[in-house]
């Protein structure tokens, strides 16, 4: 930690512009103490890592879940330079008595309150909602910001993001946004936009502002940035469901039972089966999975002209959750919103290709009956022919959601 209490009770910040000879001389005449558990703490003051206050071996202090490597004191200490140097009246590690906490930096900017954690190293996901909540109770918006080095790169538009890098994912005005930034290179790497594959493989659009550029607005109000995400959806929902096939695992297995008593084949599903939607993030089962589930569920049981009520297909995915067949992600930076709205954004977007009609903010009628092709070639070339017709409507309704069905189907 950089800020620690002296014996008089003054804090000593590591962030203000010190000369060694004069912490070497505090050091000889004072003891500190840690703001949050009161235990004594050393002042280092080493050539090889940034100096630093450090507990005793054995403390039980909270913030021994963070220890602070050298690229997390240099993060912090970086990003509290940035935010000084815009004129932003920031704290470093300030110790809120009310909350019993002491996020990285503190900081108020157009009147509102932001606590700011850099965050490195994995930390219980209890601990991080319990953090969360206490800022948010406290009237404090927290900006988690992630260390670059836990996101995973697989491709130009393909991250791996394990479940606690998912506990960052924020949702401003109309995006998703997960910030990351990088000591090293002093960059900050910001995913627009976050479409899950798999429970892990996301799609998503990294952004790199040099943090010497970059403003706290450009932080804290990101823009959404649409990509062409559609063909890597394709092609990469392929790849996962051949490697299903090859390797099914307990929980796929049973799903692919299903499929298989009811004489369907994952690789031959209908094109209609497998959207990406928004709010798929709240949903960790993969889409072609949870919208499978619907289909064999309801969907398939109403023939073109017949009315379905939305409640029977809410009622059926939640049966599915009781099960365990569909598992929900915990996002708690994200807001208010729920897995419902995945699951509204998936019904507008099937009445989008033609599957289905609104008829109210209740009630849908099925206005053509899924294609099932006995064979992989007419699948494919009927998937491909699909994903031409409706590529800039599903597009359109990613990146543009339309708030107002999507509330009415709430
Ligand atoms: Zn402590």
């Amino acid at each position: 930690m950089l800020v620690a209490n002296r014996s008089n009770g003054e804090r000593l910040s590591l962030g203000a512009s010190w000369t060694k000879e004069e912490l070497v001389k505090i050091r000889s005449n004072d003891k500190f103490h840690c703001p949050q558990c009161k235990e004594e703490v050393i002042l280092k003051l080493g050539s090889r890592k940034i100096w630093h206050f450090s507990h005793l071996a054995g403390s039980s202090c909270e913030s021994r879940y963070d220890r602070e490597s050298e690229y997390h004191l240099s993060g912090k200490l970086q990003l509290y330079n940035w935010l000084i140097h815009q004129g932003i009246n920031a704290e470093l590690e300030k110790y809120d008595e009310q909350i019993r906490q002491k996020p990285d930096i503190t900081f108020e900017w157009q009147n509102q309150k932001y606590a700011l954690e850099f965050q490195c190293s994995v930390i219980p996901e209890e601990l991080f909602v319990k953090r969360n909540s206490a800022y948010l109770e406290n009237d404090y918006i927290p900006v988690w910001i992630a260390a670059e080095s836990l996101i995973k790169r697989k491709g130009s538009f393909t991250v791996s993001m394990n479940q606690f890098l998912y506990l960052f994912l924020r949702q401003p005005e109309r995006t998703w946004s997960l910030p990351a930034y990088c000591p090293i290179t002093k960059q900050f790497v910001v995913l627009h936009g976050a479409i899950p594959l798999s429970s892990r493989k996301t799609l998503t659009n990294l952004q790199i502002h040099p943090l010497s550029t970059c403003s706290i607005n450009q932080l804290i109000n990101p823009v959404a940035k649409p990509f062409p995400m559609l063909k890597s959806w394709q092609t990469e929902n392929q790849k996962i469901k051949s490697r299903y096939l090859m390797y099914p695992g307990a929980q796929n297995n049973r799903f692919l039972q299903d499929l298989y008593l009811n004489r369907l084949n994952l690789l031959t599903l209908p094109p209609e089966i497998g959207l990406p939607v928004y709010s798929s993030p709240f949903i960790e089962t993969p889409s072609f999975i949870w919208q499978a589930y619907l289909y064999l569920d309801v969907l398939r049981h109403y023939k073109a002209g017949e009315v379905i009520h939305y409640p029977t297909i809410r009622e059926a995915f939640n049966k599915r959750l009781r099960t365990g067949d569909i598992l929900l992600r915990n996002l708690p930076a994200s807001g208010e919103r729920t897995y419902l709205y995945a699951l509204a954004e998936y019904i507008f977007l099937l009445t989008k290709v033609t599957f289905l009609t609104k008829i109210d903010s209740g009630t849908v009628k099925v206005k053509r009956e899924l294609c099932l092709h006995g064979n992989y070639q007419d699948a494919v070339e009927s998937a491909a022919e699909f994903f031409k017709r409706f590529q800039n409507k599903i597009e359109e309704d990613f990146f543009q959601r339309h708030e107002k069905i999507v509330q009415s189907v709430k």
